[in-house]
């Protein structure tokens, strides 16, 4: 599907409203990236319709933000927001507006948003509405506040973090007046949720010019305003330094283990239990998930590896995410082909290739795979206890993955007999 088609699909919604007497826009992000001609996302839609007339209006809605005014309508498969025209007069703590105020007019919604690049309207026949200059930014590939910076930063900080953000996505400059204005509101930052913050920076991480993003990041003291990081400047500044800003980031749990191995190289690479107390730290005060924490650390894990080792044994690569490995390897590849001559001097050639056929060389993946189990032990060998039974697979499978056995059922058997004396003192 082409861009414009997005639009041509969501068209009759916009329709219907007309047709009832409401105005109705396309808006915000969608509107941007067709301009950009990038992939759209959610294609949200302001109208001067009322919830209640929209919610009549549409029988298969659900209320997902009513509060502010927002119905999410359901329609050919696709979900649309719907949001009813409005401002967001009260601001407190520097937070998302505990108010919203519905208004009539499109201009005065467009007022309250961030960004001129994120302040344009569209209709079906992609007339664009455009009061801030907006078209004329996005062909400069400029970031620039709606109306005055430090208004709309002191109504929403986050908004410098998304400022930041997508100058890294879209690869585009902040104005100076928008970047001075950042700089001097950064520490607003310390009043929105942390959840929020990592939206946008996870989002920044993974962007065409992460460089600039995290410069800008920098520059105007952001990291000095989020949790954790301020002691973390100089491992920013030298991660630049040692990266290529042609290679970009594939994910963004890949990106903070990038980030904390430049930590812990800094550091002397001596202490690894203490970088992990750092990750663990690091996400516990991002309010990150579980499955964050530990891909972090199995990336942080693979390229510590990989930066000591020369090449990969199948007993190290036993019992690694195959898809993790052929992520670090790849992002390595890329990164010395693009002539980053730290990459090269730290680690050896990478072959994403080596990796994947290396893998597929592993007699097993993991104990599943072992031809016996705990109750063939228990009916062919009778061991003392259940600690024996885990020691002797153990046995089995490093014995496997050094290729000491083939994985065979009678072949297994056998070596536990001849090799008993080894088990027990393990
Ligand atoms: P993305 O591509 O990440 O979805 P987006 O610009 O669409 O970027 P959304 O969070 O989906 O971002 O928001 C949709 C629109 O709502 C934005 O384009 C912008 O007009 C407005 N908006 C979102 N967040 C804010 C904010 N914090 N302050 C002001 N306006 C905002
Ligand atoms: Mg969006």
């Amino acid at each position: 599907m082409t861009n414009s088609q997005e639009f041509t699909k969501a068209a009759p919604i916009i329709h219907t409203l007309n047709e009832a007497g409401y105005e109705a826009y396309f808006v915000g992000g969608a509107v941007r990236d067709l301009l950009l001609d990038l992939p759209i996302h959610d294609v949200d839609i302001a109208t001067s319709a009322y919830p209640a007339e929209v919610q009549a209006l549409f029988p298969r809605h659900f209320d997902v933000g009513l509060d502010h005014g927002t119905i999410m309508v359901w329609f050919e498969g696709e979900t649309y927001e719907i949001t009813t025209f409005r401002t967001e007069s009260t601001y407190q703590d520097y937070r998302r507006p505990d108010k919203v105020t519905f208004v009539q007019n499109l201009e005065e919604d467009l007022l309250r948003r961030d960004f001129t690049i994120n302040a344009l309207a569209m209709n079906p026949d992609h007339k664009i509405v455009d009061y801030f200059h907006g078209q004329k930014d996005l062909a400069d590939k400029v970031i620039r506040a709606v109306g005055n910076p430090h208004d709309r930063f002191n109504e929403d900080g986050l908004r410098m973090m998304r400022g930041v953000r997508f100058a890294s996505q879209l690869d585009f400059q902040i104005a100076p007046e928008t970047l001075v204005a950042i700089a001097e509101n950064a520490g607003i930052l310390v009043h929105i949720a942390v959840e929020r913050i990592a939206v946008e920076m996870n989002k920044l991480w993974i962007g065409v010019n992460w460089h600039k993003g995290l410069d800008y990041f920098l520059e105007t003291d952001l990291i000095q305003y989020v949790p954790y990081l301020a002691d973390y400047k100089a491992v920013f500044t030298d991660l630049l330094d040692y990266t290529s800003d042609q290679v970009q980031i594939p994910n963004e749990n890949f990106a903070w283990a990038l980030f904390f191995w430049r930590a812990f190289e800094r550091n002397g690479k001596e202490d690894l239990a203490a970088i992990q107390q750092q990750v663990r730290e690091f996400t516990k005060a991002w309010k990150m998930s579980n499955k964050a924490q530990k891909d972090i650390l199995a990336y942080l894990d693979i390229l510590i590896y990989r930066a000591q080792a020369a090449e990969w044994t199948l007993a190290d690569l036993y019992g690694r995410d195959p898809d993790q490995l052929v992520l670090v390897e790849g992002f390595i590849e890329a990164q010395q082909a693009a002539g980053q001559k730290s990459f090269k001097a730290i680690f050896n050639q990478s072959k994403v290739q080596t990796v994947q056929d290396l893998f597929d060389q592993l007699p097993i993946h993991s104990l599943r795979d072992l031809a016996i189990n705990g109750q063939d032990i228990v009916q062919e060998i009778n061991p003392r206890n259940k600690r024996a039974i885990g020691q002797m697979l153990q046995f089995l499978e490093q014995a496997v993955v050094a290729q000491d056995v083939v994985n065979d059922r009678a072949a297994l058997l056998a070596y536990l007999d001849t090799h008993h004396d080894q088990i027990n003192e393990i």
